[in-house]
């Protein structure tokens, strides 16, 4: 098969799916040697039936707002592929949302979830509905209305959803307590959940944690410590807060975070209470990342993103698309030597295309970030058991997952001169276990 024709089929039906393609147009551009060594994967269709989700379900989101005025909003939920486990993906609020963005996240974690090494598929789902301003009472109401929709979709052993951008612990606390209540039953259907009524300890951090670990054998494997390093990251939600407390933590100097409005370049390094500030500053400050600035005395950069800094390491940890051409062309002038996508996405084909070019180590976010679904998979398995594993249970597992996704990058992305393609070694990888899966299981 050649995989440049699929992708024209897709193109020419989703035409005005701009991230999906994008997604479905890398994976498939680096499968191409590996699915053609296999004849068995053609005569099965393994790429056709891939690239479509098993299912889409869209739904309306109606509820009240403080003011009494009614507010209508639509939710989704993709479930792409459950060859090798229940679907499992997180739920994004934010006002962005389309089908686009959801199936290329949906897809990208079919191979994300593979890479893992514990069985869970592929899936995603969300809600334009904007969390920004709105009251606890309102997003309590909005979740409740959403879960009214969603509940007959999902099951602990079926379709199991997270967080994402815009879903946090407070979300996810009001979206179980909703499910449980419409489903009579206290099973892990949701993860992410207080550690009160079956959470993971870790989750929070796992993204973020999971990111640095990752990072750290990069570097290792091209000889370099960490330690010592100066790190950009972007964003300052969930992923850049557990970041930068793990870059910290091993020795690294991190020294920008970002919000809409520009960036933060703390020349000191942003660490200690200035890490706990980012939460508060999420919480409190209505989405702008200035106020930081004035309270540590850093300089703030009014519309600009963090990556025209001079780093040794560059972190995504916002959104997608968020790393494009110039940016990394700015990076590499800078001297950059490691760019790890821990948002999903993080960098254009263009900006990676640079990185792989110029030979700079380029981390995928399916395998960087991995270690967030990782750690909702062991949250999965504590739930199944009715058992809770210490801090340092979970954390061990997740530091040997990130390991094993490290090895199988490098086993399927070394090239010929050395470099390591993680980008590739990263979609081969996952590819094959889903695609063999597939096969075992017949045309189904
Ligand atoms: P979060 O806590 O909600 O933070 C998201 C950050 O990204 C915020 O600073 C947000 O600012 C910014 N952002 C979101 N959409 C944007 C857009 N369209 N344009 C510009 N900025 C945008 O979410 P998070 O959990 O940290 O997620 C960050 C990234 O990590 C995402 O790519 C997510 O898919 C990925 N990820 C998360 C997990 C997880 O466990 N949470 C796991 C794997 C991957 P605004 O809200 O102002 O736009």
């Amino acid at each position: 098969m050649n995989l440049n024709k699929l992708m024209l089929q897709v193109e020419a039906k989703h035409p005005n799916e701009k991230e999906y393609l994008q997604a479905v147009r890398e994976v498939l551009s680096t499968i191409e040697d590996v699915y053609n060594e296999h004849p068995e994967f053609e005569k099965a269709k393994i790429a056709e039936r891939l690239v479509e989700p098993d299912r889409i379900f869209t739904f309306k989101v109606v509820w009240t707002d403080d003011r009494g005025e009614v507010q209508t909003n639509l939710g989704y939920r993709i479930q792409f592929n459950n060859i090798i486990g229940p679907y499992k993906g997180g739920l994004r609020f934010h006002p962005s949302v389309n089908p686009s963005i959801l199936k290329f996240l949906g897809f990208e974690q079919i191979f994300k979830n593979a890479l893992t090494t514990l069985p869970m598929g592929g899936a995603k789902g969300g809600s334009d509905f904007d969390p920004k301003g709105k009251s606890d009472s309102e997003v309590m109401r909005f979740c409740q209305a959403f879960m009214m929709e969603l509940w007959r979709y999902i099951g602990p052993d079926t379709d199991v959803p997270a967080g994402d951008i815009g879903v946090g612990g407070r979300e996810i606390g009001y979206l179980y307590g909703m499910y449980r209540k419409l489903a009579r039953e206290n099973t892990g259907v949701l993860t992410g959940k207080n550690l009160e009524f079956g959470g993971s300890l870790i989750r929070p951090e796992a993204t973020g944690f999971g990111g640095l670990y990752f990072t750290k054998q990069m570097l290792e494997t091209a000889g370099m410590d960490i330690k010592g390093k100066t790190i950009a990251i972007s964003g300052f939600g969930n992923v850049a807060w557990g970041a930068a407390l793990k870059a910290t933590e091993m020795g690294a100097k991190v020294v920008t975070i970002s919000g809409p409005d520009g960036y933060i370049y703390d020349e000191n390094g942003i660490e200690g209470e200035k890490i706990d500030y980012m939460l508060e500053l999420r919480a409190t400050c209505n989405d702008i990342v200035s106020p930081y600035a004035e309270k540590f005395g850093a300089k703030f950069i009014a519309g600009k993103k963090p990556w025209e800094v001079k780093a040794d390491i560059a972190l995504p940890c916002a959104t997608q698309n968020e790393l494009n051409e110039n940016d990394a062309k700015l990076l590499i002038a800078n001297g950059v030597k490691c760019v790890a996508e821990i948002s999903n996405m993080g960098c254009t084909p263009e900006a990676i295309e640079q990185f792989i070019n110029n030979k700079i180590m380029y981390g995928p976010g399916k395998a960087v970030n991995a270690g967030g679904v990782a750690t909702s998979g062991l949250e999965m398995t504590q739930n199944a058991m009715h058992i809770s594993w210490t801090a340092e249970e979970v954390d061990a597992k997740l530091q040997q997952i990130m390991n094993d996704i490290h090895t199988a990058c490098v086993k399927y992305g070394k090239q010929p001169d050395g470099y390591i393609n993680y980008m590739k070694g990263a979609n081969v990888a996952g590819f094959l276990k889903v695609a063999k899966a597939m096969l075992a299981q017949g045309i189904v």
